[in-house]
């Protein structure tokens, strides 16, 4: 009995495992023939294979055609993009110019230039504002770069003189004439056109006198226009931003010539702190486009103190 069911359980073996192989070979028979059959198609198919696809020379070509398409056609579009931005800007800035009614006022900067006229310089350029700077002829020598930074940025250079001795003057205790007169006064001016020539600036013929003294027979005698000034800062005396403030915020009006000195720090940080302020309300603008924008001729052999405003007649 045990050996029967020993043969009995040897045989069920048997037939299982012979099945188990039956199986197995018919299984990898199938295996096999869909191997070589997807072999045999792909064989006669490269351009299904993956690796042909993602390698073929063609297909990198048509990819780069497709990304320079696409970039040619990006580019394009930025570039319309940009011309609207730019007509947009333009009709902006057409309408600000048409529509600018802001009052002009000229700066003036006189003794320069020195040591803080280049940081005047860039608070200028970030304010978009033009000044003019009558200098003195021995203090270009001092900073001659300066000089014609100011000039190739757009600024007015004019002729303070060259030591600063005053045009005229009296001895306060004789009352004698001690000033350099129509001769000394003329070589000053001569002297510094002829340095400032030297660097390649152009002065316009505009002088102001030191001390603002001047009398009618060297305006008359000399080819230049005279400016004294409207507003005084006063910044030499004060030494102090806050005053100088106070006296533009005061003072300044339409056609105005306001005066102050580069060679003094406080009136550079004055500067600073209201042109921000003010360029809402105020066109600041050169002696030359002072005039202009008022319609006043400007002359030589003649003293101005401020652009005549036509609704409101100015004193010279
Ligand atoms: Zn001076």
């Amino acid at each position: 009995m045990k050996l029967h069911v020993n043969e009995e359980f040897s045989f069920k073996v048997k037939t299982i495992i012979k099945k188990g192989i039956f199986y197995t070979l018919l299984l990898s028979g199938f295996m096999y023939g869909s191997y070589k059959s997807g072999k045999d198609y792909c064989d006669e198919h490269p351009e299904y294979r993956y690796e042909d696809i993602s390698n073929n020379d063609y297909n990198e070509e048509v990819d780069e055609e497709i990304e320079e398409e696409i970039e040619k056609e990006m580019q394009e579009s930025i570039k319309e993009e940009v011309k609207v931005i730019e007509g947009i800007n333009e009709t902006i800035n057409n309408n600000i110019i048409k529509n600018d009614e802001r009052k002009v006022v000229a700066i003036t900067f006189d003794d320069g230039p020195g040591s803080y006229t280049d940081r005047l310089l860039d608070i200028l350029k970030e304010n978009n504002v033009k000044v003019t700077f009558f200098v003195l002829g021995k203090n270009v020598l001092k900073y001659p770069d300066v000089v014609k930074r100011a000039y190739d940025e757009g600024h007015e250079i004019c002729i303070h003189g060259y030591s600063h001795k005053y045009y005229t003057d009296k001895d306060p205790n004789t009352g004698e004439e001690r000033g350099l007169g129509i001769k000394g006064t003329r070589e000053e001016i001569v002297t510094t056109y002829n340095i400032l020539r030297e660097i390649d600036v152009e002065p316009q013929p505009y002088v102001r006198p030191p001390g603002g003294k001047v009398t009618d027979e060297i305006v008359q005698n000399i080819d230049y226009a005279f400016f004294k000034w409207s507003v005084d800062t006063r910044d030499w005396e004060s030494r102090n931003k806050d005053k100088i403030k106070e006296i533009i915020y005061r003072d300044i009006e339409n056609g105005s010539i306001v005066l102050q000195h580069d060679i003094h720090e406080c009136s550079v940080d004055a500067t600073e702190e209201y042109l921000p302020t003010l360029t809402s309300d105020y066109k600041f603008v050169t002696i030359s486009e002072l005039f202009n924008e008022l319609d006043n001729d400007l002359e030589i052999c003649n003293l101005y103190r401020n652009a005549k405003v036509k609704e409101k007649q100015l004193s010279y």
